[in-house]
């Protein structure tokens, strides 16, 4: 046989090959998706849920769309626990702080290339050397959580805190918030937006983020700014975060004191909950 037909055999053979897995592995995507869809809501799920503030302030329609969201969430990625077991009070909450920002955006994407959350008792202590002006010093920082390769990383003790009592902060939602924003391939502060929106987004979001540097820089006549605390004011990506955190748990204070920030996170996430306003301060934490 010429060398040229057996060439072109061995690449529709292969081509043939690829095209069965790939069908196999679609098959199955189907199936388990299809049982998970069959799964009902547990119970004792439903009373985590009702311990926070947002689930509550849910309609019965966004409650049915959320729980389903939540079942896909909790059976498509690994939960790995450090020390401790991932129990199911941990899955549901932060699967439900990870679906509800997804909620009212139209994309059937459950942070798809998210595969593993690793959850940590306590927040983990990390060191970093730091330089001032030619003087170098050795930092301890806190982690309550955070975002990077496929991984989201959360400290219970702080989300449970959070999940719970309305306090401006909310881990779950700032390390989702960075999951969302790295959605396009970029970690920049602008999540996947509208074309058409993205001027107006770009403009909004970091002409406050230049005045909170400064600010923070100077630390002193924080004003309103003291909503946003120092920490949003590292980079565009923790800028984005923060505010997101605040959208969902201080939606009115967000609006009265920034309503222009306020309407571009509400034109992106389409959400409408007013949760209780919470009283505390907004620490600063590393996340
Ligand atoms: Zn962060």
């Amino acid at each position: 046989m010429p060398y040229n037909i057996v060439l072109i055999l061995i690449i529709i053979g292969l081509a043939l090959v690829g095209f069965g897995i790939n069908f196999l592995f679609k098959h199955q995507e189907e199936k388990k998706l299809k049982m998970i869809q069959s799964l009902s809501f547990d119970e004792t799920y439903r009373a985590y849920l009702s311990k926070t503030a947002h689930y509550k302030n849910l309609s019965e329609e966004e409650k049915k769309k959320i729980e389903q969201s939540i079942l896909l969430f909790i059976h498509t990625k690994e939960f790995i626990g450090v020390n401790l077991e991932a129990t199911d009070e941990m899955k549901i909450i932060i699967a439900f702080y990870a679906c509800l920002l997804l909620l009212h955006i139209k994309t059937s994407n459950c942070y798809d290339n998210l595969k593993t959350i690793v959850i940590y008792s306590h927040p983990i202590v990390t060191k970093a050397i730091k330089s001032f002006g030619g003087i170098y010093t050795k930092e301890k920082f806190f982690i309550e959580g955070q975002s990077a390769n496929n991984t989201v990383i959360i400290s219970w003790h702080e989300a449970k805190k959070e999940a719970y009592h309305l306090r401006h902060n909310n881990v779950i939602i700032h390390e989702f918030a960075h999951e969302i924003d790295f959605m396009d391939g970029e970690i920049d502060g602008i999540p996947p937006i509208e074309k058409s929106k993205y001027n107006e987004w770009t403009h909004v979001l970091f002409q406050e983020f230049t005045k909170l540097k400064k600010i923070a820089l100077k630390n002193r006549y924080w004003g309103k700014y003291k909503l946003l605390g120092s920490y949003a004011a590292t980079n565009e990506a923790e800028f984005f975060a923060v505010v997101t955190e605040r959208y969902f748990e201080s939606p009115q204070s967000l609006k009265k004191n920034f309503p222009e920030l306020y309407d571009e996170l509400d034109g992106f996430y389409h959400s409408d909950y007013y949760p209780t306003s919470p009283t505390s301060k907004a620490p600063i934490v590393k996340r």
